[in-house]
C-alpha cells in the first residue's frame, strides 16, 4: 500500500486505538495495523478461554474447590516426589461427611449443598498453603499434606474435626465428619492408589468406630472389602 493511497475504513474498528496508533508508529500501515491487533487480541481471548476451560475442568462447580482429576494429578506428582531416594513426608486425609444423607433427607439437597460449600471453606482455611485439598466425590474429600509425617497429619485431621465441631452451624444440626489419615511407606505404597487406599481404610474405620473422629491407619486396620480407588483415574470424566 502507497502511503497516498486511501485506507478504507474497518467495519469492526478495533477498540484499541492506541495500539494501532503503536504499530503505525513502528511503521505498519494502519490497514495492517489494525488487522495485526485485532488478531492479536483475538488469540488473547481464545489463550484466555482456554486457560478458563483448564480451570473449569480441573474445579469441582459446587464448591470452587480442586476436583477429583486435578487432586489424583497432584498427588501423583506428589507420590513420586515422596517415592525419590531422599523424599520428603507425604500424608493424606482422607475426610467424609457422617450420615451424610440423613442431612439430606432431614433438611433438603440444598441446606446439603450449602453444607458441603461450607466445607470446603473450613477445610481451605484450617489447611496450610501448601496443602492441596479437594473433592472426590458426594461428601467426600480429600487432602494432600506434603512434607508431613504421620504425627503431624494426625494434629491436621484433629484441629479440621475441632474446627467443624466448633461451627457456628453445624453443631445444630449435627454435622460432624470422619477422617482417615495415611502416611507414605515405600514398603507399602508402590502406586499412589495405594496410598489414597490406606486413607479410605482408615475413614472406614473412623466410621466403625462411632464417626466424628480420625484414624491412623496401621497394620490393623481393617481393609474394605471393595476399595474405592483401584487406581489413580484422572480420566476426563473424573
Ligand atoms: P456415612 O456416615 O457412613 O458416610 O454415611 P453417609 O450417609 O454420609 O454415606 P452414604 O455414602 O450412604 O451417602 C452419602 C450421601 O451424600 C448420599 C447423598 O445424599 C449425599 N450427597 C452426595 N453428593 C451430594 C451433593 O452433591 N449434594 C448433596 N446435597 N448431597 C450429596
Ligand atoms: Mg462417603
Ligand atoms: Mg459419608
Amino acid at each position: 500500500m502507497t502511503e497516498n493511497q486511501e485506507i478504507p475504513p474497518l467495519k469492526k474498528p478495533t477498540k484499541h486505538p492506541q495500539e494501532v496508533e503503536g504499530y503505525i508508529k513502528k511503521g505498519a500501515p494502519e490497514e495492517l495495523a489494525r488487522i495485526v491487533v485485532a488478531k492479536d487480541i483475538s488469540s488473547k481471548r481464545k489463550d484466555r478461554k482456554v486457560q478458563e476451560l483448564t480451570e473449569q475442568s480441573m474445579m469441582d462447580v459446587l464448591t470452587g474447590l480442586p476436583n477429583r482429576r486435578y487432586l489424583f494429578t497432584e498427588l501423583a506428582k506428589e507420590f513420586s516426589l515422596a517415592k525419590r531416594n531422599g523424599g520428603y513426608e507425604l500424608s493424606v486425609l482422607f475426610l467424609d461427611g457422617d450420615h451424610f444423607k440423613a442431612i439430606n433427607d432431614e433438611l433438603g439437597h440444598k441446606a446439603g449443598d450449602s453444607t458441603l460449600k461450607q466445607f470446603a471453606d473450613v477445610f481451605k482455611r484450617s489447611l496450610r498453603a501448601s496443602d492441596t485439598i479437594g473433592r472426590v466425590g458426594g461428601e467426600e474429600f480429600v487432602a494432600l499434606l506434603p512434607r508431613t509425617n504421620s504425627e503431624h497429619a494426625q494434629q491436621a485431621a484433629e484441629k479440621l474435626l475441632e474446627v467443624v465441631r466448633a461451627h457456628p452451624s453445624f453443631p445444630k444440626s449435627g454435622t460432624t465428619i470422619s477422617i482417615g489419615v495415611s502416611t507414605f511407606d515405600k514398603d507399602l505404597d508402590r502406586d499412589p492408589e495405594d496410598l489414597l487406599g490406606r486413607a479410605d481404610d482408615a475413614v472406614y474405620h473412623a466410621k466403625e468406630m462411632g464417626r466424628n473422629r480420625a484414624e491412623v491407619w496401621t497394620t490393623q486396620t481393617p481393609q474394605k472389602a471393595e476399595r474405592q480407588f483401584s487406581k489413580v483415574d484422572v480420566s476426563p470424566k473424573s
